[in-house]
């Protein structure tokens, strides 16, 4: 990884830095940015629309189907040079922290250890009743299923 010299240099000074990302780190590892991804099957919904709690509990298998459908649209993407270069931030300086408003979880795949995602991750569910997980087997599009503990 190289970095201008100049930003180098106040890298190696700091003992803490955060890096705040969003749609734009991710679309060129060919995420569609949230708005962007309404295509096909969802392009009569609003992403808006589908992505709240109240949305799940109206109507809970049509969320599921759509985040089920956006989970495969992020299945085979890698990081990129963006989340690699975060990531090495790391060799540079004691502490990085990556905040990021996306959910794809790239920034944990390309290394980054300390990620605090603001809107959650796609791969990791929670039971809309008690907050426990749900186990990655069960992210199937489909029905909700079931949580064994409610
Ligand atoms: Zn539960």
């Amino acid at each position: 990884m190289q970095f201008a010299p100049e930003l180098l240099e106040r890298l190696r000074r700091a003992r803490h830095i955060a890096a705040f990302t969003g749609a734009g780190v991710s679309a060129e590892s060919g995420i569609p940015t949230f708005r962007d991804a309404q295509t096909g099957l969802w392009a009569n919904y609003r992403a808006e629309d589908l992505a709240t709690p109240e949305a799940f509990r109206r109507d809970p298998s049509t969320v599921w189907n759509w985040y089920a459908w956006r989970r495969d649209l992020m299945r085979a993407v890698k990081p990129n040079p963006g989340h690699l270069a975060i990531a090495a931030l790391e060799r540079l300086v004691p502490r990085v922290t990556v905040i990021t408003q996306n959910v794809d979880g790239l920034h944990l795949q390309a290394g980054s250890s300390d990620v605090i995602e603001l809107h959650g991750n796609i791969w990791h569910n929670l039971c809309a009743n008690c907050g426990r997980p749900a186990a990655e087997a069960e992210l199937d599009a489909g029905t909700p299923p079931a949580c064994p503990h409610c």
